[in-house]
């Protein structure tokens, strides 16, 4: 290659990378497997060592991937959490141990299994935990200390006090609470977490506890940062007095001698990969005399004395021998393939996502394919492929109509997804009943897919205001129901008219509302008069919204099927009330909206928002004619201007400051 070229493309490298790095660490949605990432990573590492002009300190060759958000206080790490040199065959594995032995002929090697998380350091004091964090950019973490809190396997007090211990560890989601989890989105059709370690990112990075206690993570702690009042010659030492001290360690560790031996010993522990109950992905190679890895030291990213063998991602061969369409709630038509069964990662898979026309089209899939499917870190597996067509092969084409209710689908402007739009499509009226009687939506316990089902077959249910109408002698009609559970059952359906008015809306399934954006809006509004008032501009000032979520809220609420059902749940005697939080009334701010831009000098904007909502002031994120008040502080720009043109009053910071 080219000077010209490699400085071209690895350019682009720096760009694909940030990026994905963003999604991965930010926002705890990766675009990308693991395996493409590190492959890009490589081809990058490679450039820089044929062209070493081309590395530069902004290189995430140089940096640790991670991030702080502004959401948590910042902790700066006293020892440096850094990341792992990784390496993907044995022959790096045996260069890595002579590299190790030249230096120190008698080095021997912790070998455990790389747990598939995210890094975390907890810090004790007199044996008690006062603060936890996350890696960060190894240098800067975020302060998650409460959220730890909610991990039970997080001793609170230690039973070997220290003056002063930090340890470090992997926060974890266990793969049965990941599968639990992910049922739990799919059925509220919220965006769906990629894999375990993910989920485990996303709930540790939570604002409120409380979410993440019902996540139920772990921990399992790998390696004694610092300590005071105790010295230890080897990391095994350290992980054992730390196991006494009531932390639970990482498990399937041995020591090693020789390449040969740490070879076996990853051999040993990726077969028990499918017997453990959390994800690993590779193996980490670890001088284990603590004298010896001061000595060696290591790069800003990486230690020297340790290696991660990254486990290479299964894939499989196998023929498609068919494409299912799947209608969702909102009428999203899904292709899934349908292939000879092969078992991957342990798991016997037939069956894979499509995602949409555009991907089946890029990838040139059609029916009866050779075709290549992958498991990689994620659970759901994929479709590399196609290597192979039969003779006159197109790709396959999804059908121009629902697949239930023959109804022509769409496509909206700018989206990737077919669409059913019929509202009364069978498919999408089961799944739709099926979200209404959920835990999360109107709790209506006894109310499954079984029985949903029974009353669709025997139409005693159009939509979800005939539930109100059902009796007792119509339950026991169908199947398994008997006087008591029939009468529990129209108990529980009774006791929902009571929910409110949020749930009730997020009940309705409307795309893109979840039950976070259904507070939101009754916390705006009050009422469902006052929302069903509200234009679409108005809605989209809301804090949380933007135009999409306002726009498919206003169409949904607008439209003559939803229009009817709230007329139909309103006179079988739903209350739909909505009790706002309790606010300071007296407060200068309560009740009052209020937009906040350019750079408070005095605190972050998450703080300022926070202080107003806790007063009982609404934040809009533009300004409108319903903006009480524009907070402008320095560098304010266009929001600023709208403000003057439509004489909204503006308060500097000082005056905010003298409000609040
Ligand atoms: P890493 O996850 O490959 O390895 C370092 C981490 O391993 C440490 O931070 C530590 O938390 C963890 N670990 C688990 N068990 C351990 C043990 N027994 N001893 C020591 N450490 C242990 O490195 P990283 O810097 O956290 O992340 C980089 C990796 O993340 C990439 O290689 C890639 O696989 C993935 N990534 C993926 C994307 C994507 O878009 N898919 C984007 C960014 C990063």
């Amino acid at each position: 290659m080219h000077h010209e070229q490699a400085e071209q493309r690895v350019q682009e490298l720096h760009t694909l990378l940030r990026k994905y790095e963003y999604e991965y660490y930010m926002l705890d949605n990766p675009s990308v497997d693991d395996f493409t990432y590190d492959t890009l990573m490589h081809e990058l590492a490679d450039l820089e060592t044929q062209f070493p002009d081309l590395l530069s300190p902004q290189s995430p060759t140089q940096r640790v991937g991670g991030s702080v958000s502004n959401q948590f206080q910042k902790v700066e790490h006293i020892v440096q959490m850094q990341s792992l040199q990784d390496v993907f065959d044995f022959a790096q594995v045996s260069n890595f141990v002579t590299r190790c032995q030249e230096n120190f002929p008698n080095a021997v090697f912790s070998v455990e299994p790389k747990i598939d998380g995210l890094s975390v350091s907890l810090e004790y004091h007199d044996g008690k935990f006062i603060l936890g964090s996350t890696r960060g950019d190894g240098f800067t973490g975020e302060d998650v200390t409460e959220n730890l809190k909610t991990i039970r396997t997080i001793p609170l007090v230690l039973k070997n006090s220290l003056p002063l211990l930090e340890v470090r560890g992997e926060v974890y989601m266990p793969r049965e609470q990941f599968y639990k989890l992910v049922k739990q989105q799919e059925e509220n059709e919220e965006q769906v977490f990629k894999n375990p370690r993910n989920a485990a990112a996303g709930s540790l990075r939570q604002k409120y506890s409380h979410i993440t206690a019902k996540r139920k993570l772990d921990i399992l702690i790998f390696n004694l940062q610092r300590c005071e009042g105790k010295i230890f010659e080897t990391h095994d030492e350290s992980l054992k007095f730390l196991e006494q001290s009531g932390f639970h360690v990482i498990s399937g560790r041995s020591i090693c001698h020789t390449a040969d031996e740490i070879i076996q010993a990853i051999q040993v522990i990726g077969d028990s990969r499918q017997d453990l109950a959390y994800d690993i992905d590779g193996v980490v190679i670890k001088i284990n005399n603590l004298e010896q890895r001061e000595i060696i030291g290591g790069t800003s990213k990486t230690p020297k004395w340790a290696i991660a063998y990254k486990f290479p991602p299964e894939e499989k061969e196998t023929i498609l021998r068919e494409i299912e369409v799947n209608v969702g709630r909102t009428g999203a038509l899904t292709p899934v393939a349908i292939f000879d069964k092969i078992m991957l990662a342990g798991t016997s898979v037939s069956r894979a996502v499509l995602h949409n026309q555009d991907f089946i089209t890029e990838k040139n899939i059609c029916i009866g394919d050779k075709i290549i499917v992958r498991k990689a870190g994620d659970i759901i597996p994929e479709v590399v492929k196609s290597i192979a067509h039969e003779n006159h092969a197109v790709p396959y084409q999804l059908p121009d109509c629902c697949p239930v209710c023959g109804t022509k689908a769409i496509r909206d402007e700018g989206e990737a997804v077919l669409r059913c739009p019929n509202i009364s499509c069978p498919a999408q009226l089961h799944k739709q009943l099926v979200h209404f009687a959920s835990r999360d939506a109107m709790n209506i316990d006894g109310l499954g897919t079984a029985i949903i089902t029974a009353l669709l077959n025997k139409k005693l249910v159009q939509d979800a205001s005939d539930l109100y109408a059902l009796t007792k002698e119509q339950l026991l009609v169908l199947d398994g129901f008997k006087d008591k559970s029939a009468e529990n059952l129209l108990r529980a359906i009774e006791n929902s008219k009571t929910m409110p008015l949020d749930r009730v809306i997020f009940a309705l399934g409307i795309r893109n509302i979840g039950q976070k954006a259904a507070k939101l809006l009754c916390e705006y509004f009050g009422s469902l008069d006052e929302i069903l008032k509200a234009n679409k501009e108005e809605i989209a000032v809301i804090d949380g919204f933007g135009e999409i979520m306002a726009n498919n809220l206003y169409q949904a609420l607008h439209s003559n099927s939803v229009q009817n059902l709230l007329e139909k749940l309103k006179s079988a005697g739903l209350t739909m009330q909505y009790e706002k939080k309790q606010v300071v009334s007296s407060h200068f701010f309560s009740a009052k909206t209020i937009v906040l831009t350019g750079t408070l000098s005095s605190m972050k904007r998450s703080e300022a928002k926070q202080r107003i909502e806790a007063v009982g002031g609404k934040i809009a994120s533009s300004v409108s004619k319903k903006t009480d008040y524009v907070i402008a502080g320095e560098d304010a720009g266009s929001k600023l201007t709208k403000a003057q043109e439509l004489n909204i009053k503006i308060l500097s910071e000082t005056e905010f400051l003298e409000k609040l």
